[in-house]
């Protein structure tokens, strides 16, 4: 309704005297309202109803029902409830204008009436009554809307999680097979008397069944991005290994095109960071591995620098009033950039390459990448909490960047990554183990790895078969399957868990499902510990160690005795109070993470907790100063046989 409508209103005026009606008939009718009347009560009613005028202009004291009672009924009525009624009485006494206000009206005009007041006294409530019939109109449309986009949500949300599933089905199903083919890739390399001609054949096999766990992984990355699901994992490591690993990856991909590869950095690169080096390595190496593809002549340039400080004021160190142990290091902006003297994007094509699966140029090279590498690298530099930025030249080359904030740690307390040692076999007796797989190929697999080292193995091909070798063979490790035909993985595991009898071995779940973080893989199925599939032979190896409480013996070792614990320990072990099984796992997992910062706050942790384990933190404390994985991991399995 606007000014017009309210001009154009119809006004219903009930009176009983007939020249009461009369005036105001004469006077409403100067302007443009359309008037009905109305001479009593019930007449009102079906007046109202039927022609729904804008406002009612009421007396009180008529014969049948009164003016009150007339705009009860008005205002029960859903249909004629929301007409503003204005009493106009020749009754004066406040009590009479408390009932007609109590009664619904608007307003209460004493009778003889000024015109004027009257007429705007009707024209502002119609005005209020065109605000409120407004305002009702856009609070529905605003309550549908609402509706409207829940059930999007609702719908999106099913939508993705039908998605979610479907990609950790698919992940599950891709995944099974690659563990054949990348598990047996491992085992058969291996061998020393292999001839070239098979050894490049199965660097084929290996390089693209990782090409194709690379697609799979990056399928699934992009859903977590998608579903916010992608976790930053920081720790602290030594920023010129790191970056020197990286190049090493990439320099050789640079030779063998016959590309001149730099790598140019600034001397005030901070020693150590904390960051999530996973990620980084992740978004690096997409770069490189792009900018070395798309070039065919040339250089690609890789280059490090600082270039600013956040959060330092005017960058002017101040000292400490107390000393405090682990000063708040300001973080320092570091650029990271790859550039190439190659083929080059069009201009037009610069926002396509960060859309998934978009590759742009010619065929030949597109089909050596997923097109998803840049989608994924953006959406990790923007979970850091930057932007990734790009400009090329068809025909000249292309160079992209990105500034990271990253926090400088100490390098002192950050371990240098050892070399991987090739493990020949164990010390002590024979351990057995029992492998629970439905694909006889994922068997084969960890029998192929498990028998050259030395232990005793016996194949199950669902949960029930499991069950029954468990009695029979009394293996000390199983690795179980989760998902099978029959007897799952996990009621095995709940069965197995069931028997004092069988309560020394260990339950090692081995899952293709990647959607599930390992600790929820861990309370689901009460295992002691998870390893994903493709198995590594490295982890493979780590858990072994750690749940049986294995020592190593590698290849190169001349003195056939290795590491003993007790040689580098000046304390008896049997003498020391050892925290329960949990705890150490959890050590365990920080020094093979080379995480030796974690490590130490953890055992700050158990000596508060407990001061029996005093003598354990103090000796483990010791070992993590020497920054050697092995000899923390040695001396946790020591101490736990010790119990
Ligand atoms: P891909 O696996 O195909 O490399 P990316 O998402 O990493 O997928 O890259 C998407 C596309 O962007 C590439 O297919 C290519 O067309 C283009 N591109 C990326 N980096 C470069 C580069 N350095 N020079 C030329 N084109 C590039």
């Amino acid at each position: 309704m606007n000014i017009e409508t309210i001009e154009n209103a119809t006004i219903l005026i009930v009176d009983d005297k007939p020249e009461n009606l009369k005036i105001l008939f004469a006077f409403l009718s100067r302007y443009k309202f359309t008037v009905l009347a109305a001479q009593c009560g019930e007449d009102a009613l079906v007046s109202a109803k039927e022609n729904l005028p804008d406002i009612i202009l009421l007396d009180i004291i008529m014969p049948g029902i009164d003016g009150f009672e007339t705009c009860r009924q008005l205002k029960a009525d859903e249909k004629t409830k929301r007409i503003p009624v204005l009493f106009l009485s020749s009754l004066s006494d406040t009590s009479d204008k408390v009932r007609g206000f109590n009664a619904g009206g608007v307003d209460y005009i004493t009778k003889p009436f000024e015109q004027e007041e009257l007429f705007s006294r009707i024209t502002s409530h119609l005005h209020i009554a065109m605000l409120r019939k407004e305002l009702e109109e856009k609070n529905m449309r605003l309550e549908q809307e609402i509706v409207r986009r829940r059930q999007a949500e609702e719908s999106a949300e099913t939508a993705n999680r039908a998605k979610s599933e479907f990609l950790a089905n698919m992940s599950h199903e891709l995944r099974t097979p690659l563990n054949g083919i990348l598990g047996y890739a491992q085992v058969l390399k291996r061998d020393k008397h292999l001839g070239e001609s098979v050894k490049k054949g199965l660097n084929i096999i290996e390089r693209s069944g990782l090409h194709l766990l690379n697609l799979i992984n990056g399928v699934l990355d992009l859903s977590k991005i998608e579903a916010r699901k992608m976790e930053i994992s920081k720790s602290d490591f030594l920023f010129h290994e790191f970056l020197n690993g990286i190049v090493a990856m990439v320099q050789v991909q640079a030779q063998k095109k016959k590309l001149s590869f730099d790598f140019l950095t600034t001397a005030d690169l901070p020693a150590g960071i904390h960051a999530d080096e996973n990620r980084l390595s992740q978004i690096l190496l997409n770069l490189l591995g792009n900018a070395v593809k798309f070039t065919d002549q040339g250089s690609v340039i890789f280059s490090v620098s600082r270039v600013g400080v956040r959060g330092s004021g005017s960058g002017e160190k101040q000292e400490p009033l107390t000393p405090c142990p682990e000063p708040l290091t300001p973080d320092v902006r570091i650029r990271f950039q790859v550039e190439d003297t190659g083929i080059g994007i069009p201009h037009d094509r610069l926002n396509d390459i960060f859309l998934p699966f978009k590759q742009v140029g010619e065929h030949t090279r597109a089909i050596e990448g997923t097109g998803l590498g840049l989608a994924i690298s953006r959406h990790l530099v923007r979970l850091l909490s930057s932007e990734m930025y790009v400009k090329s030249t068809p025909g000249s080359g292309t160079v992209f960047w990105f500034d990271l904030d990253l926090m400088p740690v100490s390098p002192l307390n950050i371990r240098k990554k050892s070399e991987e040692k090739h493990v020949i076999a164990y010390k002590g007796e024979k351990r057995k183990i029992l492998i629970v797989d439905d694909k006889w190929e994922n068997r084969t697999v960890l029998v192929s790895m498990l028998l050259p080292l030395g232990f005793e193995v016996a194949e199950a091909s669902d949960g029930r078969e499991g069950l029954n070798k468990a009695w029979e063979f009394m293996p000390d490790m199983v690795f179980m399957d989760l998902i099978m035909p029959g007897m799952d993985g996990f009621e095995a595991i709940r069965q197995i868990r069931r028997q004092p009898e069988l309560a020394g071995i260990k339950l090692i779940a081995v899952s293709a499902s990647t959607l599930n973080p390992p600790e929820q893989i861990l309370a689901e199925t009460g295992c002691d510990d998870y390893i994903p599939k493709p198995v590594r032979m490295q982890e493979l190896q780590d858990k072994l160690a750690f749940h049986l409480q294995l020592k190593w013996i590698y290849e190169e070792e001349n003195e056939p005795e290795g590491h003993e614990v007790s040689d580098m320990s000046d304390t008896d072990q049997t003498d020391i109070s050892v925290p329960p099984d949990p705890e150490i796992l959890e050590l365990y997992n920080f020094a093979l993470d080379g995480n030796f910062k974690a490590l130490k706050d953890r055992l700050g942790h158990i000596e508060e907790a407990d001061k029996s384990y005093v003598s354990f933190v103090r000796k483990l404390r010791q070992l993590a100063d020497s920054l050697d994985e092995e000899m923390i991991c040695g001396f946790l399995n020591e101490v736990r046989g010790s119990r």
